[in-house]
């Protein structure tokens, strides 16, 4: 065995796990490594929550929502009701992070606030040792696991459209307060246009092909041009009451560049408004035109009625969908025919859903074509952005063990 030889199988095993080929069906996840990065969006049955890992190891929590009640109407907890969503959240961040001797989040960010993405609050609800808020959904994970700075729509006043009411927003700003004072934790409102709100924080001259782009918040919408926004509702004194834009059009939605590779996420945005209502409740549309096409998306809104307008899917065109289920609802059979119409757009595209209700599957018999309907699904971009995997992972336990692996799919 001469020198070459040893030094061709270091270049091998290099290039292999920084293209994840170390992963193999019925194996534990390979940890992350430099270079790359993953979107991992974390099955709980009970909410959104995305762990994304960016290529210098920076990291940001997407979302950590747990609605309290379950019904038949919900799909199952994952991996199972024995845990609050917002412990098996901050146990699966730990074994993603497992490369970090101490394991932490850079940066959170809730898209709205709704309790499946934040967290619900009811009559048992755990108080935190701080004794200052409850354990709910991101205050759990915050409680847990020290976050750097949180940003929401709503900081630090909470007034738009009108006050916010609930127990679970009250909860979550007590506590954000607590964090900020005890933790040194920032807070700020997240800023359409900007793209420098959410930056690497370890190795950013590495990784100059890297962008995190806020595109929309409060109906405030990037125009695709600099930094630049314009509103897409009006101002709220030439609006009924009743039509004022509501919690969901308000999501927050931001781009990921990594080289040639784009991701999106907007929250539980509205592109089809509800019977009656002005055409301003279309935010897909203005949020679709700066965004552009991009390689992988999450569904809005979980895949439900008022979503995925024709505009928005054919302008995205991603050849990977994730969809974050816990209803039956998700998705509805028209977003799934659209998701699917070669007319809408052309070619391949693949649908990954963290779960599938059962009366979606026989409601919507497509459904069947999803490429997978159960685990938690982990984007994994090679170092560069040229090239992506999809992983589904096991979310019935914690074995972390890969059940599917699909790709490598070109980034456009
Ligand atoms: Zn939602």
């Amino acid at each position: 065995m001469n020198r070459f030889f040893l030094l061709g199988i270091a270049v091998a095993v290099a290039a292999g796990v920084s293209s994840g080929f170390a992963d193999e069906v019925g194996q534990e996840i390979a940890p992350w490594v430099p270079g790359t990065m993953e979107i991992h969006q974390i099955s709980t049955g009970r909410g959104n929550a995305g762990l994304y890992i960016f290529p210098d190891g920076t990291t940001l929590l997407v979302d950590a929502g747990e609605i309290a009640k379950k019904t038949a109407r919900h799909t199952p907890d994952r991996p199972d009701g024995t845990r609050p969503a917002g412990e098996w959240i901050t146990r699966y961040i730990r074994h993603a992070l497992r490369h970090e001797p101490d394991p932490a989040l850079d940066y959170a960010l809730l898209t709205h606030l709704h309790e499946d993405h934040m967290g619900e609050v009811v009559a048992d609800t755990p108080v935190s040792g701080t004794g200052a808020y409850r354990l709910s959904g991101i205050t759990e994970v915050g409680d847990k696991l020290r976050i750097g700075k949180i940003m929401d729509r709503g900081w630090p006043d909470y007034r738009y459209p009108a006050p916010q009411k609930g127990a679970f927003v009250t909860n979550y700003q007590a506590f954000v307060k607590w964090q900020v004072a005890n933790h040194a934790m920032a807070a700020e409102a997240f800023k359409p246009g900007r793209n420098d709100q959410v930056v690497l924080r370890h190795d950013a001259q590495k990784y100059p092909e890297f962008e995190f782009r806020n595109v929309g918040a409060n109906g405030e919408i990037w125009t695709g041009a600099g930094t630049a926004t314009q509103p897409c509702f009006p101002s709220l004194d030439q609006v009924p009451r009743a039509d004022w834009p509501d919690e969901n059009m308000c999501s927050i939605s931001f781009r990921i560049r990594y080289g040639k590779f784009d991701y999106f996420n907007g929250g539980d945005l509205r592109g089809i408004p509800y019977e009656g209502f002005p055409q301003w409740h279309d935010v897909e549309t203005p949020v679709a035109k700066a965004v552009g096409p991009v390689d992988a998306a999450i569904l809005n809104h979980h895949g439900y009625v008022d979503t995925q307008n024709e505009f928005f899917v054919a302008t995205l065109r991603p050849r990977v969908w994730v969809l974050s289920v816990w209803d039956a609802a998700h998705p509805t059979a028209r977003v799934w025919n659209r998701l699917q119409s070669q007319r809408v757009y052309p070619g391949p595209r693949d649908v990954f859903a963290t779960d599938a209700h059962e009366a979606a599957l026989i409601v919507t018999g497509g459904l069947n074509k999803l490429a997978s309907r159960h685990g938690h699904i982990v984007i994994r971009v090679a170092a560069g952005g040229g090239e992506y995997r999809v992983l589904i992972v096991d979310d019935s336990n914690e074995s972390h063990h890969i059940t599917k692996i699909c790709g490598p799919y070109p980034s456009k």
